[in-house]
């Protein structure tokens, strides 16, 4: 074997993070040992249930999956996008598509600038979304599917069907906690687990969740927190059954709270309910109190408050250890970023092994770094723009985000908009080409929230009733349209 060529990973954790990135690395790059440390003691943090569009596209485009397969071990729910109660209008839709940043033909600019104060929606899946239905119908009354959809999934069902399909694809998973793990010159030398194995791999992944053992406790690589932005810190959950009949709503709801905001994420059986909050702010039993006033179908006994830190370690891959998932930065789910993460993670770590031919140099080592801290800040940037122009409530919470919330990278973007509303410039100019929201992202929040534009384009006559044309289709085409509840039926059926 040649020096410093990885045969062997073993993977510290078997929740969603270790779970998928074992998975990515085994189907992509067979030849290797892929091991995933499963502590039958600490169990995995059990939320973390929306996703964006990068993890089907991971799933099925990426590795191969199959969509049957998959939907059998996870039973997974659509998830078009989100809705969000937010800033001044009822709601707005930001949808799985690009609508927003998207130009018909019959008019001459972006779009969101036509979209009116009581416009709903602005295309096809927003237009789903905003009649709570999933697919459009077919000639033969059955859904026709799409691809612009998520998923909501349920953490503890999604890291069960990941922990199968490791096992078919050669992933060995063996149970084991992890007591001390050894320094070496390479970064770590070994795992010491509390059954007193002492354990040892080429390349060790840190997914361990909040507690970050390797890369945060053994190696301590610095954190950079994201709290000049992100203000909130906690999160009460709970939720309750689904009711035969009840709607299964096809999106995130994302509703501005007192000192934060609240998620609704519809599966099959149950309704999950979650209120981030900012703890200098709002006290555990206020914020409780308020979840429940407004989730009165919430069992009070079954809520729980979950304590998290925004931000993520300096440098992802530090000599023979990379951390992955909530061991290597978190932020809120607001836009469901985590999986996201995960994914984007998993997959630039293989295609950076497999170009190396698993012998990686400092130069692979710091361009990885570079990306994933670029993926992180990208994120942190675009939810900053979410607190500071909701103009829904007016308290000290909400005062204090539209004040002094940190844009960071946003801010010029921002600016932009200001002077210039939705021009269809260049992705990649104004934010960062690798962005996983680009224009259509920024568009449906800075419109949604209708931030004001100095000097708004004005319609010409033709494009006002081209652009009325448009909406009335879309509507039409809504109202006729499949819910969850049918797409689940057909689905079963087609499988
Ligand atoms: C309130 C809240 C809501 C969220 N909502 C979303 C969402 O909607 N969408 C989204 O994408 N993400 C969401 N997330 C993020 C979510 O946590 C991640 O998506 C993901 O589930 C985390 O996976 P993980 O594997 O990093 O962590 P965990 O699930 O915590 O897994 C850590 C693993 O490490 C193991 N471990 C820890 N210490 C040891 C040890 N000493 N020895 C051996 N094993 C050990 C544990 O047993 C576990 O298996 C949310 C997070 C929070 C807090």
């Amino acid at each position: 074997m040649l020096r410093g060529m990885i045969q062997h990973i073993l993977i510290l954790g078997a929740g969603t993070a270790g779970l998928l990135a074992a998975l990515t690395l085994k189907m992509k790059l067979p030849h290797l040992k892929v091991e995933v440390l499963r502590s039958p003691d600490i169990g995995v943090i059990g939320v973390g249930e929306g996703t964006n569009i990068t993890f089907p596209v991971h799933m099925f485009e990426y590795l191969g999956v199959s969509k049957e397969r998959f939907y059998s071990l996870v039973d997974p729910t659509w998830k078009l996008g989100i809705r969000f109660l937010w800033g001044s209008r009822p709601d707005f839709f930001y949808p799985f598509a690009t609508e927003f940043s998207g130009r018909f033909p019959e008019v001459t600019r972006a779009n969101a600038t036509y979209l009116g104060e009581k416009d709903r929606w602005i295309g096809p899946i927003s237009a789903l979304m905003a009649h709570d239905k999933a697919f459009p119908r077919n000639a033969n009354g059955r859904p026709e599917m799409h691809d612009y959809t998520a998923f909501h999934l349920e953490n503890r069902r999604l890291v069960g069907g990941l922990e199968v399909l490791c096992r078919e694809a050669g992933v060995e998973v063996t149970d084991g906690t992890l007591s001390r793990a050894e320094r070496g010159s390479e970064g770590i030398a070994a795992l010491n687990l509390t059954d007193s194995r002492r354990v040892k791999a080429d390349l060790y992944v840190d997914a361990s969740g909040f507690r970050s053992e390797l890369m945060g406790q053994a190696m301590a690589e610095p954190f950079i927190s994201f709290s000049r932005s992100l203000y909130c810190d906690r999160a009460v959950v709970g939720g309750w059954k689904r009711k035969p009949g009840e709607t299964i709503l096809p999106y995130t709801l994302a509703e501005t709270m007192e000192a934060g905001w609240a998620w609704r994420i519809d599966h099959e059986d149950l309704i999950n309910r979650g209120y981030v909050y900012s703890s200098p702010f709002l006290s555990d039993d206020d914020a409780r109190a308020e979840f429940l006033r407004k989730n009165p179908r919430v069992d009070p006994e079954t809520t729980r408050v979950v304590k998290f830190v925004s931000g993520r370690r300096a440098r992802a891959w530090v000599g023979n250890c990379v951390c992955i998932g909530n061991a290597g930065g978190f932020v809120e789910p607001l836009e469901a970023t985590a999986i996201q993460v995960i994914c984007q993670q998993s997959a630039t770590l293989t295609k950076g092994l497999a170009e190396c031919q698993c012998q990686p140099s400092d130069a692979m080592r710091s361009l990885y770094n570079r990306f994933v801290s670029k993926d992180w800040d990208d994120i942190r940037d675009f939810l900053s723009i979410h607190y500071r122009f909701n103009t829904r409530l007016d308290n000290p919470f909400w005062r204090a985000c539209r004040s002094d919330v940190d844009l960071g990278g946003a801010l010029e973007m921002t600016e932009f908009w200001k002077a210039h509303g939705p021009s269809a410039i260049p992705n990649g100019l104004l934010i960062w080409a690798g962005s996983s929201f680009g224009l259509e992202g920024y568009f449906s929040l800075l419109k949604g929230q209708d931030v004001p534009v100095s000097k708004p384009y004005q319609p010409t006559a033709a494009e006002k009733t081209a652009w009325r044309r448009r909406l009335d289709g879309y509507g039409s085409m809504a109202r006729n349209a499949c819910s969850a509840e049918e797409a689940i039926a057909a689905f079963r059926v087609m499988a």
